[in-house]
Parts: C-alpha cells; structure tokens; sequence
C-alpha cells in the first residue's frame, strides 16, 4: 500500500491529532484510550472503563516474542488457532508479529487483523518509514489496532549497536511515534533494554516520546538484568520526572533470565504500571518471557496485597497452555506454576489428609479456576461429531465446519486403531494434520522399510509436494529411522542435524500411540519436530517431515529476522 492510500485509509478518529482525548489520571496508576480504529470511540470508552486504576491491560505477545524462542515459529493456521484462544482468554492487546521482520509474519498480522475481534490487535516496528508503514499496512483492516514502535536506549546498545549518541536516539524515537501516530491514534513507545539505561536519558527519551504522541510507555528489562527492587525504583523514577506519563499507560515488559521475570512485572504493577507484557507458558527468548497465567493467577489470588485485577477468564489458561505447547513443540515443564502438570497434584498422605478434611490447607486456587478439568473422558468409536467439538473446545481449538469434518474424518480412522482415544490423541490429529491446511510443503503417502540382523537397513518413501507432485527414493541407513531420515532428505533437499530424538508413549493401553520427538539443527535454526502414531518409524517420518515442513516454511526464520532487527 502506498503511504497516500494508507493515509487515506487512516480512519477519522473523533479527536484533534496530538491532543490526548483522555486526560484522566488517578493517583497509582495511569491510563489512556488503547483503542483506535472506525470505532475509536466507542471501543476507547470501553477500555479506558477498563484501564480504571485497578484494571491492569494484559499485552499478550506470544505469537512475536514467544515466537522468536528457538524452534517455536508457528504456520500461519496455527497462529490463527493461538489468536482465537487468545481472544477467549480475554486479553486486551494481541502483538501478532512484527510486520517487518518478513513476509510471513506480516500475513500473519493482517490475517489476525481481519478475524479477531475484541482486543486490540498490535504489531512491532522499529523507529523507522519502513517499518511503521509495514505494521500499519499489516494492520489497516483491525477494527482496534495499535503500533508498537520501539528504539534501545542503554549505553551499551548505543554505542556496540545502533552506533548512535544520545541526541540522535532521541531524535529518532520523536520521529518514530509522530510517524506512528499519523496514521494511529493508539501507539506504543518502548526504550530497548531500558533497564540498563541511565535513569536521566530514560526520562528524556520518556518524555520526548509522550510529547511525540505515545499513549502507552513501554519500559522493557528486555535481557532479564533487573531484580524487583531495582526495577521498582527505576519505574518510580519515571512517575516522579517524567511529565505526561500521568497521561499514558505505563507497562513492563520483563524477561526471565534470571527466573524474576513475573516477580518483576508484579513488582511494576505494585509501582503503579498498568500493562504487563507476556506469554503463555512464558515462552520468548532465551529463558522467556513474564508468564501471562502467573502473573493473571498472582493478580487474582493475591487481590489483598495488589489491589488490582484484569479481564482475563482465568477457567482458559490451561486450554490456551496446552494449546500453545502443542502448536510450539515446547513443553510445559510439569512443576510449572499454574498450568503444569503437577501445578495442583497432591501425593504425599499428609497433604492429601489435610486436603480432604479442607482444601484452603494446601492449596491456595481451585484447579477449575485455571481451567483443569477433572474428568479424564475418553472418546472412542460411538463418539460422534458433537461429543469431538465438545472436547476440542474444552482443549481450546475453535475450528470451523470444515476444519471439524476433517478431524472428524481422522478421527474415525484412528478410532478403527486404537479402541480409547485420549486428550493427547486429539491434540495430536490437529496439530500434525489439520492446523492451517495448505501449508504443509511435505506430506507423507507411503513408506517400507526393512531391517533386522544381518541386511542393510533401508527405507523407500514416498511424498507429496503441496503442489500436487508426487516424489520417490530409497536409501539404506545405520538403522530403519537413519535410513527414512536419508530418503526424505533427498526428496525434500533440506538437510537438517539430528540433535535429539525421543520416543514416548502419550496415552495408554497396548494400543497406545508413541510420540517422536526430534530436535534438528539447521543452517537457519534450531527446529522441533513432533508427531503421533502407532508405528514408531512412520512416527519418525513425520516428526522428521513436520521438522522440514517447518524449516520449507521459514524463509526467512522469522524469529531469526526479528532477532537481527533488534527487539523489546
Ligand atoms: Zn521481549
């Protein structure tokens, strides 16, 4: 889209441009109108309602940060699966991606843009024409849109990165939000690394960028340097010296390098910040990013100390956990607060005493409030199409009715399998063969192989490309998975390092599936690749082909491409 086109695109919002609409501030914490969009007005009313001095906004940024860990890119049908969930938890802000890290993240945006209503849909972008006008195109058709530009600020990004003084930093981050906010009126301004920055040049940059337009500050500790006491008193710096602030949203944007990332936002929030940037699971960048469900589940248990709530349904955060670690391939550790496995499990016989005589002695949340549920159902063969959508709601997917027929299709298959069909079966039909039709480059059509003391073990398959050829080779191996592995690179011609492999069994019973589990190192990254069958070398094939689906799909990697254009 050419600038004139996306400017006259810009809706009319019924405001001045660079007059605040909003100059309410309370004491604690601050707010303004996150929205913008056709109807600014009436969505800006509902989340400046909101963004009350006890309402603090949940900034989801799974699908861009979360995204950038390694071997967690997502195709665009299961970004799309993430976005529902996200929008049933009731997050208000969604970054999808940043528009200009690549082509396929800003698809991504502009998919989500066009189908998810409700929050407020975000996209990435640094101080620059380019970058803006990207996230912006990415965004035109969002009914509540926001760009996030943002610019490092700490001594050691000026000088080893971006090789800039501190005038021209400024200078740039001005330009950043006045180009921004030409054509948004919700715009969100982030000093990289802005806990490592002198306090004084991040009030300057602070202010400078409120004046430009920003309505939400962003102050991200965006390597996980900082401990709560430290970042609480750089966030009481800034309410205390920076003028217009009482005006914005202030957020916090923290990282887990050193395990304080959720301890830090909640430390923010108890300073007055009104935003927590976050993650499901915690997923992001090298150890990860605050996590949405413990901080949202801190905020609700802890209400008598912080004071504060948000509008997360707090019953979706296990469907939209499990969901995303099914679709990123990263699993949720079972000690993990919240939603891990054994987030709720009593073993010891005095806990278990003490929790039938009275549940408040060992636990302090219900299991149902997080959204586990009791009941270990079990759908088999007189199962029928209502009784599967029931669960795969109660899994978190929302598919449409050729989505469900087609998993209703596997299903019924797989049932002619396997007698009992778990949780983890149904997971495993959606993710590996339904999410996003379309995009799979490799699909598998047939495979032999053979093997056993004293033959050369070899394998011939068989491939479909998703534009319709069909494509064959053999080849021998130190075993039959070597040898698969072997025939699908000569297909494919995407050559990867094997650098784990695990099988292991995911429901029960005889007839249990076996789940592969790969890790490939490629020229491009580190890819997981998962996959679920009865037979443990056709299991391997498709995990191995999920692995190269994966890397056929990431050119560029997206998390790769943002990574080398900086990031909050
Ligand atoms: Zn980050």
């Amino acid at each position: 889209m050419s600038s004139a086109e996306a400017e006259h695109r810009t809706p009319a919002c019924p405001v001045e441009r660079g007059v605040p609409r909003f100059s309410f501030s309370s004491g604690s914490g601050s707010m303004t109108n996150l929205s913008c969009g056709e109807n600014s007005s009436e969505a800006g009313r509902q989340i400046v309602n909101e963004a009350a001095m006890d309402r603090v906004v949940i900034f989801d940024t799974t699908l861009r940060d979360g995204e950038q860990s390694p071997g967690a890119s997502m195709n665009l049908g299961q970004k799309l699966q993430v976005a529902k969930a996200l929008r049933d938890l009731g997050v208000d802000v969604i970054e999808a991606g940043f528009a200009a890290a690549s082509p396929g993240d800003l698809e991504a945006i502009r998919t989500i843009a066009r189908q998810i209503e409700g929050p407020v849909i975000c996209s990435l972008a640094r101080c620059a024409k380019g970058d803006i006008e990207a996230a912006f195109a990415a965004l035109s058709d969002a009914p509540r849109r926001r760009i996030h530009v943002f610019l490092a600020t700490s001594p050691i990004h000026r000088d080893f990165k971006l090789k800039m003084a501190k005038e021209e930093i400024v200078r740039r981050a001005v330009e950043g939000v006045k180009v921004a906010r030409e054509k948004c009126d919700d715009v969100e301004f982030s000093c990289e690394d802005a806990a490592r920055t002198e306090l004084e040049f991040l009030c300057e940059v602070s202010e400078r960028a409120l004046e430009a337009g920003a309505t939400t500050l962003n102050i991200p500790d965006t390597v996980g340097y900082a401990l709560p006491q430290t970042y609480s008193e750089t966030l009481s710096y800034l309410k205390a010296h920076v003028r217009g602030l009482e005006r914005a949203i202030l957020s916090v944007h923290c990282h887990n390098d050193l395990g304080l990332a959720v301890a830090n936002s909640l430390a923010g929030v108890m300073i007055g910040a009104r935003q927590v940037e976050c993650t499901i699971n915690g997923i992001g960048e090298r150890a990860g990013n605050a996590s949405l469900e413990e901080v949202v589940m801190a905020v609700k248990t802890r209400r008598d100390v912080l004071g504060v709530r948000t509008g997360i349904r707090t019953e979706r955060l296990h469907p939209a956990s499990r969901l995303v670690s099914q679709v990123t391939g990263l699993h949720v550790q079972r000690n993990k607060a919240v939603v891990g496995q054994n987030a709720f499990a009593h073993e010891a016989g005095i806990h278990q005493h003490g929790m039938l005589s009275h549940r408040e002695t060992y636990e302090i949340m219900r299991p149902e409030e997080v959204g586990f549920t009791n009941s270990s159902l079990v759908l088999g063969k007189h199962s029928g199409r209502h009784a599967l959508r029931e669960r795969l709601v109660a899994l978190g997917y929302q598919l449409d009715e050729a989505q469900l027929d087609k998993v209703f299709g596997a299903f019924k298959t797989l049932c002619d399998k396997k007698k009992e069909i778990y949780d983890a079966d149904i997971e495993a039909l959606l993710i590996h063969d339904q999410l996003g039709p379309g995009v799979h480059t490799w699909e598998l059509v047939a495979l032999s192989t053979t093997s056993g003391t004293g033959t050369l073990p070899a394998a011939s398959i068989a491939l479909q490309k998703n534009d319709g050829t069909r494509h064959q080779e053999a080849s021998a191996g130190d075993g039959p998975v070597d040898a698969v592995f072997k025939a699908i690179e000569r297909i494919t011609g995407i050559t990867g390092k094997l650098r784990d492999y695990r099988v292991q069994s995911v429901s029960v019973g005889e007839d249990a599936q076996g789940e592969v589990v790969l890790e490939v190192e490629h020229p491009t990254g580190v890819y997981r690749g998962r996959a679920l069958s009865t037979d443990i070398i056709e299991g391997s094939a498709r995990a191995y082909l999920d692995v190269v689906n994966r890397i056929a799909l990431r050119q560029p990697s997206n998390g790769r491409a943002a990574r080398e254009l900086g990031t909050v």
